[in-house]
């Protein structure tokens, strides 16, 4: 039984149905729609043809719409793209899309898609382009653009990303595609929605707020992507339902010597936090091309798992790659075998503090997963109306099974992120006994326990969202006392 979770993105890839269906068999818990490639039809159909098939396969598959936020690129290219030649000069267009002539003084000139590009940057400014492989040092801000002399060169192409490290970027955080594809994600009904590029704890309120003005309740996933959101680390998993290690953007930011040391830290603060934590990007990167991970790969993919994330997730690989049935099957694998070493040992983080709404629901969590052990039961079973108590429970990493019983559709949808959580959905249950006749009847039908068994339900005021109190320790067939 695989505990960690695995999110991937959907993508040209993943658009053959027989291909997909093997690739959810394989094991996606979460689908990923990244608003920065393709039309919102593109999403609409994707996301219509995953619910078709989790329904024929019986699965619990949540679903992510990742923004794409103020993501800095080039324009359009010519096609053969352009040779930024190492010790030359570049004219870099802000706020263009492409240019009449792609030379300038005798220099090549490039669009990029940012129209504050000027104003934010200084000469002395590193610019990197295409995941740092090409990096510019900022000579002068003139002629309506900026100049930047080559010092490391290569081929530009079309639609490449550009970062600006330790640069204040002042556009929003939010930018008006962003607002307009989280109405369109809203309105799809994804489980979870990501935001790039996030800064600072007002980032991910405003989306809520945004999302809450369109009748929604998704949680907001914050990706921590610049320096900024690491300075403030603490208060964004705070303001956050979710956060991700997003490694790519991290890595060309603060250098990649920094990222396995900072996804400790984040993961480490997720746990304490009791919000799911994943982590993302070039996991299993030659696979795109290979059908095969390298031994680096498979030990990037395993610490993740040592290091407590909840989830680990796939791009390019499922998107794009060659092998994305093989991807997530050699994910599932690496990961099974990382949860089933006597190395695996769950961090314990600090997390009492202060009263907070959610103590009672954690110290009962807690408790509950203790007494599982130490009675020996089968399973847990958690009856939660929003999630949370499902969430905080998988929290503390409990080793038997864990079962969220829900009368909610998207809280069973959301469980699909959370770690070590399976879910059915289950009438609204008014009546204590009501609620253990299903655990039993669910418990038996998906051949969780046999007669006899021991089990833990974890509840709350019945009907009620938010009040979970109660830890009861059942024997399956015998009757019920309220
Ligand atoms: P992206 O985000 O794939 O949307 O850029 C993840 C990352 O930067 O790691
Ligand atoms: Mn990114």
């Amino acid at each position: 039984m695989r505990r960690a979770k695995i999110v991937a993105t959907l993508g040209p890839s993943l658009d053959d149905r027989d291909t997909l269906r093997a690739a959810l068999e394989a094991g996606i818990d979460v689908v990923r729609l990244n608003f920065s490639h393709g039309t919102h039809d593109d999403h609409v159909r994707r996301l219509e043809m995953v619910r078709e098939l989790a329904v024929e396969l019986g699965r619990n598959i949540g679903s992510l719409a990742d923004l794409q936020g103020p993501k800095i690129r080039l324009g359009t290219l010519p096609p053969e793209g352009l040779e930024l030649v190492t010790g030359s000069e570049v004219f870099l267009q802000p706020g263009a899309e492409e240019l009449a002539s792609y030379e300038s003084g005798g220099q090549v000139a490039l669009p990029v898609v940012y129209e504050a590009l000027a104003d934010d940057v200084d000469e002395g400014a590193l610019i990197l382009v295409a995941d740092g492989s090409i990096r510019l040092l900022v000579t002068r801000v003139a002629d309506g653009g900026v100049w930047a002399r080559v010092i490391a060169g290569g081929q530009a192409s079309s639609k490449k990303g550009v970062n600006l490290p330790g640069v204040e970027v002042s556009a929003a955080s939010l930018t008006e595609k962003d607002v307009e594809d989280l109405g369109a994600a809203v309105d799809m009904g994804v489980d979870w929605l990501a935001l790039s590029f996030v800064r600072k704890p007002e980032d991910p309120e405003t989306a809520r707020r945004l999302v809450g003005e369109l009748d929604g309740d998704t949680p907001i996933v914050s990706k921590l992507e610049r320096p900024e959101a690491v300075e403030r680390l603490g208060e964004l998993v705070e303001a956050s339902d979710a956060v991700m290690v997003a490694r790519g953007d991290l890595g060309v930011e603060i250098g990649p010597e920094r990222v396995p040391a900072i996804q400790k830290e984040i993961i480490y603060r997720a746990n304490a936090a009791a919000k799911p934590v994943i982590t993302a990007t070039e996991m299993l990167e030659s696979m795109i091309t290979s059908p095969r991970a390298t031994r680096a790969e498979a030990s990037d993919v395993a610490n993740a798992i040592f290091d407590g994330t909840d989830a680990v997730m796939l791009s390019g690989e499922t998107a794009a790659g060659r092998y994305p049935v093989e991807a997530v099957r050699t994910m599932a694998q690496i990961i099974e075998v990382a949860e089933s070493s006597p190395h695996l040992v769950h961090p314990r983080p600090e997390w009492r503090g202060p009263n907070t709404e959610t103590k009672v629901a954690r110290v009962v969590a807690e408790a509950a997963v203790q007494v599982a052990s130490d009675v020996g039961a089968r399973a847990i079973v958690v009856y939660s109306i929003s999630g949370a108590s499902i969430q905080v429970v998988s929290t503390f990493r409990p080793p038997s099974p864990l079962l969220g019983l829900t009368p909610v559709e998207s809280t069973r949808a959301r469980t699909a992120l959370m770690w070590g959580a399976e879910a059915a959905l289950v009438p609204l249950k008014e009546q204590q006994a009501d609620l253990f006749a299903t655990a039993e009847r669910v418990l038996l039908d998906g051949k969780w326990v046999q007669h006899g068994d021991k089990v833990v339900i974890v509840s709350g005021r019945p009907g009620g969202a938010g009040s979970t109190n109660r830890i009861m320790v059942h024997r399956i067939g015998d009757p019920v006392q309220v």
